[in-house]
């Protein structure tokens, strides 16, 4: 079992505060011309708004001009940024601490965004969306090595052990999400046990197992200007 979670690296104690975005998500997916995934199961049906209109709304929605190399590094700013629902605020740590960290920032960058432990309930299934994932983990119903984890950008580690609390097993959503995942496929460096609803992280992401179409080189070009 990896260490408990309250210990650790002073990064992985960042206090987070709820990336809050009221809007229409789908209409987040149209404006950067991409898939976000950001409703669940919905993104994978016809009834996905991005299949049916691919281009952003408004009146100018399918007349934007081209793209300069400032705007086209914005927009995957703000890809990233979205999918993972992360206020600017926020990102720019994970921007700053991912250059402080050996190795090359844009890789560490999505390091630290894969291993935030919403992303984590997301990734093994037992949340449909990052959303939902970050709601379970507000709400008391996460587990990290036996302890309540309730802090969204907590950061996990190798050896770390995440489980649906006992009594938050029974959750329609839960089951359902778990359900899809064996559809789609879990991340290969977590270890689903789907019938303990635990799941353990026996490796680090590197970057090829990061499967989300981002340059994060632009991103990087983006906060040295
Ligand atoms: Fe994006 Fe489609 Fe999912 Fe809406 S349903 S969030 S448009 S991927």
């Amino acid at each position: 079992m990896g260490a408990a979670p309250q210990k650790g690296e002073e990064f992985r104690k960042e206090v987070c505060f709820l990336a809050q975005y009221h809007g229409s998500v789908c209409k987040l997916c149209r404006r950067e011309l991409q898939k976000l995934f950001l409703k669940g199961e919905r993104c994978y049906s016809d009834k996905c708004a991005f299949e049916r209109r691919g281009y952003p709304s408004g009146e100018h929605g399918q007349s934007r001009g081209k793209f300069s190399d400032y705007k086209n590094q914005l927009r995957e700013k703000q890809k990233l940024r979205r999918t993972y629902g992360i206020l600017e605020k926020q990102f720019r740590k994970y921007f700053k601490e991912a250059d402080r960290k050996r190795g090359i920032t844009g890789e560490n960058l999505l390091i630290f965004l894969e291993r935030r432990i919403d992303n984590i309930v997301y990734r093994l299934g037992f949340a449909s969306s990052r959303k939902q994932a970050r709601q379970l983990v507000s709400h008391n119903h996460i587990l990290v090595n036996g302890k309540r984890v309730n802090i969204p950008s907590f950061l996990v580690t190798t050896g770390d052990v995440i489980e649906v609390r006992e009594k938050s097993r029974k959750m329609i959503s839960v089951n359902e999400a778990i359900d899809a995942v064996e559809r789609l496929g879990a991340a290969s460096w977590l270890e689903l046990n789907k019938d303990s609803y635990q799941g353990k992280v026996i490796a680090l992401p590197e970057r090829k197992d990061i499967a989300i179409p981002i340059q994060e080189q632009l991103i990087v070009e983006l906060y040295s200007r």
